[in-house]
């Protein structure tokens, strides 16, 4: 696991002539810059590259961890990381303004993430690495903006814009106070949000970039925060299990399990609506716009809110009393206005749209069954020759 932690080709691609230089070599901004990632931004940032060999560094192995008293403090940590991660809440995090007060806060913040992994990959369910990705994006977020805006210790703000140009790609640019984003990634990042202080309309743009505050920099980039952090732990290597680990992990299966819903939707769905309905049983984090296709077409179709409810129960992010709260909204029960299901049009420009042959000519996916009906019976009208 502490492997493939290690810095990726990707991480070093960022300029041709200095990559391979090192991990710290970051040429993504104005200028190149060495950026030094101390024990409080691997404390900050886990799942960096150079947090995943810290267990190494530090001359520990896992087993200790599955035996050793002392070390016990740090799994039952990871343990509450992740299980504040199925609870949706944010796990509160030690560090003070991003600074530890000592050591012992400083290692237990960076043990208790790659310990919170190992127990994720040997309970091997998607719904908990969804759910953890999304909390520790969360909580990276928090810093991520407090170091972006800091304006006294450039170091921050540096080591705030590499770690958003390593998970996105994106380049935030820093000139007087003001922070910029080329307007071609705020569109590929802004697409699925919905709220009117998104649109380009609304935002001040200069030169080509759009300017932003830090906590809304930061926010644009969120999704890929979590992607990054998924795809970290999905690609480090499930270990054996480790002795002492054996109820814990048992523990975190029954969680995932009872986490998973046993609604499953049967009859004539079209693929778009089954895609979501799959991504969420996945425990995969479906994007609001996809949220809102499956909830208004269920709707639609005249399911009960209370069967509906149950299929988001899943996704990373659920809470029961906001999920029921805007099924509600949706449904027309708080305003009187009831949503409609967005056209296959619309659909397809979010990239929510799966289509397949029997989808030809519907121009809503509520059409879906009904037309698929009247081609049938077309069909059997012209083979019976009428
Ligand atoms: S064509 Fe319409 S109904 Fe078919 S998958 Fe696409 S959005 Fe859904």
């Amino acid at each position: 696991m502490v492997d493939t932690l290690l810095p990726t080709p990707e991480w070093r691609s960022c300029n041709g002539p200095v990559s391979g230089r090192g991990p710290f070599i970051y040429a993504g901004c104005q200028s190149c810059i060495m950026l030094h990632v101390g024990k409080d931004e691997k404390a900050k940032y886990p799942f960096l590259p150079e947090a995943g060999k810290f267990l190494q560094d530090q001359g520990f192995s896992l087993a200790e961890f599955g035996t050793d008293p002392v070390l016990k403090v740090i799994v039952d940590k990871a343990y509450e990381r992740i299980m504040a991660a199925t609870r949706g809440s944010v796990y509160r995090s030690a560090l003070v303004g991003g600074k530890a007060t000592g050591d012992h806060t400083l290692n237990m913040e960076i043990f208790s993430f790659l310990i919170a992994i190992v127990l994720i990959k040997l309970a091997n369910h998607n719904t908990l690495v969804q759910r953890f990705a999304l909390n520790e994006s969360r909580r990276a977020e928090a810093f991520l903006t407090g170091d972006l805006s800091d304006t006294q210790d450039r170091s921050r703000s540096d080591m705030a814009r590499r770690i958003i140009h390593d998970v996105s790609g994106t380049q935030v640019v820093q000139s007087n106070h003001r922070y910029l984003i080329p307007v071609a990634d705020y569109l590929i990042h802004s697409k699925s949000f919905h709220e009117r202080e998104w649109k380009l309309v609304n935002r001040e743009v200069d030169g080509g970039y759009i300017i932003l505050k830090p906590d809304k920099a930061v926010r644009l980039v969120r999704h890929t925060l979590v992607t990054y952090i998924t795809s970290r732990i999905n690609k480090s290597p499930v270990p054996e299990m480790i002795p002492g680990f054996e109820v814990m992990v048992a523990q975190l299966v029954a969680e995932a399990e009872r986490l998973t819903p046993k609604y499953v939707v049967t009859g004539v769905n079209p693929p778009c609506v089954e895609h979501a309905i799959k991504v969420l049983e996945g425990g995969e984090n479906l994007p609001h716009s996809g949220r809102f296709m499956l909830a208004t077409f269920l709707l639609s179709r005249g399911k009960p809110i209370a069967e509906i409810a149950p299929l988001f129960r899943n996704a990373p992010d659920y809470n029961e009393r906001i999920t029921m709260y805007q099924l509600k909204h949706l449904a027309g029960e708080k305003t009187g206005t009831k949503y409609m299901c967005p056209s296959c049009n619309k659909l397809r420009i979010q990239g929510l749209c799966f289509a397949t042959e029997e989808c030809d000519g519907i121009t809503n996916p509520l059409q879906f069954g009904r037309r698929r009906m009247a081609a049938g019976d077309v069909a059997a009208q012209e083979a019976a020759g009428r």
